[in-house]
């Protein structure tokens, strides 16, 4: 086998074990880079000077038999928009084409206390908008289960690196389903947290009341592993919760005896492809005979979950983005006058076509003629939404459906129509709305292409998902990294 086929733990206990040294598990996964990238396209900046650097100094670590982290001599990519100090940090976008950060999100400061090697900074959406990939000022970035297809969005690069096994471990960031989309689609484990679970500080703000990080991994015991790594109370994210989680990796058995397993109708009616259906439905029997309990719940307000999320999302985002000026870092026009013009010109010609439809879209809904009927009316829905979630888990204690409704579409294929686009997300941005946690896992396949099945828990309940989801791993297989 192969060094780059290993998984996390693998590596991390090769490397314990000195089977294996750091700087040669870090040349392994460059050497695939190298050798696949160019297909691929997960990548916007690989730092293979960093990583060789990082990985030596954890060699010098181990001679020295100083402690090490629970990630040591693990690689990971890390997601455009997670700020990674002196490390060009984009967002995949032109106005941020130079950005490096002066400091470092606390989970790229996390995943160094860990041991991790940074191999580099992957592709996405404009700012994380988007569920393809495609709306990337600087590449498209191809699905490695078939290279013809997109990886989904707005995390691709992530979820595409670890299908191609350029890194074991990766970062995303989930505000409608940006993690768990791609890890379908490209056939990978997804996790996002409960919203407060892992700290924001350093992320580049979309939607600030939707946005969390979370892993990428091809076993759900990694995804463990580096959601142990990144979470915890951070003093400089506000929004970052109060309370102890203890760990998760190494609790995790797959038995599901007696486990209460939601079946939510609302996410297996219209726009959900029949076979993506059958697949997950019997994923849910199989588990059924492990043990667990299928019983009905009811998710009616699921229908109103895509226009409430479009509407909070760009009111926030139509904030957010605000900063980006031309004043203080990123893209300056060079065309301007005055100040009014250096903004105008700076915005117009640094941001693509989706973010400013968004800005335009999320000034429109905060406008004070119009704030009662969209903005407040989305705030109210979300309250409903989150309390049907409530009942539903007063009777089951995860909820299963698919995570995307269908299999990788074609490279091109929904761009011209952004509702389309849209549809994309309708089973993944209910449970941002609602500030769940909920994982995604391949379930098989329908095509040669992966289907993604997705596990739904109660706030900072991730334990009981991720051992649900090890039972699913234990009976639909663990994902390989792709033949390239
Ligand atoms: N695809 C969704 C959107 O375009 C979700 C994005 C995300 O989770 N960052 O907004």
């Amino acid at each position: 086998m192969e060094l780059y086929e290993n998984t996390a733990s693998g590596l991390h206990r090769l490397f314990i074990e000195k089977k294996a040294s750091a700087v040669e598990i870090a040349e392994a996964h460059l050497a695939r880079i190298e050798a696949v990238d160019g297909r691929v396209g997960a990548f916007l900046t690989v730092t293979k000077e960093e990583a060789l650097a990082q990985a030596a100094a954890l060699d010098e670590k181990r001679t020295a038999g100083e402690p090490l982290g629970a990630l040591a001599g693990v690689p990971v990519a890390v997601k455009d928009n997670i700020c990674t100090k002196d490390v060009r940090t984009t967002c995949a976008s032109k106005i941020l084409y130079n950005f490096k950060p002066p400091y470092n999100a606390t989970v790229a400061d996390k995943l160094r206390q860990a041991g991790a090697v940074t191999v580099g900074k992957t592709n996405m959406d404009e700012f994380a908008m988007g569920s393809s990939c495609e709306t990337s000022h600087f590449q498209k970035t191809h699905n490695p289960r078939d290279l013809e297809r997109v990886p989904g969005g707005s995390s691709g690069g992530s979820a595409a690196a670890v299908a191609a096994g350029e890194a074991p471990l990766a970062l995303g960031s989930d505000t409608g389903g940006s993690i768990r989309q791609p890890a379908a689609l490209c056939g990978v484990v997804g996790l996002k947290p409960t919203y407060g679970a892992v700290s924001r500080y350093g992320l580049v703000a979309f939607a600030s009341s939707l946005d969390q990080i979370g892993p990428f991994a091809r076993t759900v015991d990694d995804a463990a592993l580096l959601f142990d790594a990144i979470k915890g109370r951070d003093t400089r994210d506000a929004t970052s919760a109060h309370r102890e989680q203890p760990p998760v990796a190494g609790t995790l058995d797959g038995n599901v005896k007696g486990l209460r397993i939601g079946i939510p109708q609302a996410y297996y009616g219209e726009g959900v492809d029949d076979a993506v259906k059958a697949k997950v439905l019997d994923t849910a029997r199989a588990l059924e005979r492990a043990g667990a309990k299928l019983v009905d719940v009811s998710l009616s307000s699921t229908k109103y979950a895509l226009p409430t999320y479009y509407i909070l999302a760009c009111a926030e985002a139509s904030s957010n983005l605000a900063r980006f000026d031309g004043v203080k870092y990123g893209y300056r026009t060079e065309h301007y006058d005055d100040l009014l013009s250096l903004y105008e010109n700076s915005r117009s010609e640094g941001f693509g076509d989706e973010v400013k439809r968004r800005i335009m879209l999320g000034t429109f809904v905060l406008s004070s003629g119009y704030y009662d009927a969209y903005y407040h009316k989305a705030k109210l829905t979300q309250n409903l939404i989150r309390g049907e979630y409530d009942a539903a888990f007063r009777d089951c204690d995860a909820v299963l459906t698919p995570t995307s409704p269908v299999t990788a579409f074609k490279i091109g294929e929904r761009t011209a129509d952004p509702l389309q686009m849209y549809a994309a997300d309708i089973c993944t941005v209910p449970i941002n709305i609602a500030g769940l946690p909920a994982v995604s896992l391949p379930c098989g396949e329908v095509d040669s292409l992966p289907v993604g099945l997705q596990l739904i828990g109660r706030k900072f309940e991730e334990r009981i998902i991720l051992n649900a989801a090890k039972a699913v791993e234990q009976i639909c297989g663990v994902c390989a990294p792709a033949a390239l």
